[in-house]
């Protein structure tokens, strides 16, 4: 493979796949390090910093992501290579999934995968994301809108989910019974972002509230610690 194909993981279609690089740009900035005690007049030694972005097309959604590499010229391997650092920046990664359950995980992750191959079982994979969801996290009820009313029952769920659950039942119903049903692409991006949200707020925002009050017990403690 080239210097300018590599295989990633697209974040917007969920494939992975060979993806070329379509544009690409390069900046080098040079410190100049003095040492007066050997030299008034120039300096001891210069360092360099590298960056270079790459822009990658993905084959299969034409969408883009932008790859970001570093270097500095100090931190090298033993045989004086450039330690070259890999990042994608664009588009930003989230890190929600680390506190999503695997099997609604998944399940979103394939719905993903086919939402720009195909609106309609986008939604219904989506569907089935939430039926994972309200499954594992015990809720009754002989529906998925049932089921769902029983979490914000019990405050899973907050109130204004009940409009979002409803958009989202209703396009699920009718990608499952209509065949001719067509899903536009935005009708499908807003149900992911529903469907996001819903993940985000039973999942990860419980667990980024009860990182952060540990953060601050432990703090008072330190404090306490400190003051006593
Ligand atoms: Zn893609």
């Amino acid at each position: 493979m080239s210097e300018d194909e590599k295989v990633l993981t697209c974040l917007h279609c969920g494939n992975k796949t060979s993806m070329k690089v379509v544009a690409s740009h390069n900046l080098t900035e040079d410190d100049d390090i003095w040492d007066y005690s050997v030299d008034m007049y120039h300096p001891a030694y210069t360092v360099s910093f590298y960056k270079k972005w790459n822009l990658h097309l993905c084959p299969i959604c034409k969408e883009m992501t932008l790859e970001r590499i570093t270097a500095f010229s100090e931190e090298t391997e033993p045989n004086g290579r450039p330690i070259y650092n890999y990042e994608y920046v664009y588009p930003q990664q989230s890190n929600y999934s680390k506190f999503i359950p695997k099997v609604v995980n998944d399940a979103f992750e394939a719905a993903l995968k086919v939402s720009k191959l195909d609106g309609a079982i986008c939604i219904m994979a989506l569907r089935r994301t939430l039926e994972k969801m309200c499954k594992e996290k015990g809720a009754t009820g002989n529906d998925l809108f049932k089921k769902l009313k029983d979490l914000q029952s019990r405050s899973v769920l907050p109130p204004i989910m009940d409009k979002i659950s409803y958009i989202l039942r209703k396009e699920g119903n009718s990608a499952a019974h209509a065949d001719d049903v067509e899903f536009d692409p935005e009708t499908v991006s807003l149900m992911i972002e529903f469907t996001r949200v819903v993940l985000d707020y039973v999942y990860s925002l419980p667990a980024k509230i009860q990182q952060a009050q540990l953060r601050i017990e432990e703090n008072e403690e330190d404090n306490e610690a400190s003051e006593g």
